[in-house]
């Protein structure tokens, strides 16, 4: 399972920050994922309640924040809404877009105590 993989990286790296600072505990993650990122979210939030079970992670309140697809047409240079990576641009019609939002996956901040 993709999601699961992607879970305990992540779970990792906030273990290493959490250990990092002397955390006693960790209260909050939050992590920014893509619409563009081929995350399912709903399979990533399962995946990180699984990850964080008896690590310093556990208990913590995971916080996914969802960033919404973005792209500029390479042909006529307009910006425009990507729900998905094979949208053809709305302007002109073409296929070729720059993502410059959406492929996000990434920890934005840890709480710890
Ligand atoms: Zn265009």
């Amino acid at each position: 399972m993709h999601e699961f993989s992607i879970a305990v990286n992540i779970v990792d790296i906030a273990i290493e920050h959490a250990e990092k600072a002397n955390a006693r505990r960790v209260n909050e993650v939050e992590l920014e994922i893509g619409e563009l990122s081929g995350v399912v979210y709903e399979a990533m939030e399962t995946a990180m309640e699984a990850a964080i079970k008896g690590t310093l992670l556990d208990g913590a309140e995971i916080k996914i924040i969802r960033i919404a697809g973005r792209g500029r047409c390479n042909d006529c240079g307009r910006a425009f809404e990507l729900a998905n990576l094979f949208d053809p641009c709305p302007w002109c019609g073409t296929f070729n877009p720059e993502v410059m939002a959406g492929k996000e996956l990434r920890i934005k901040s840890i709480n710890v105590d």
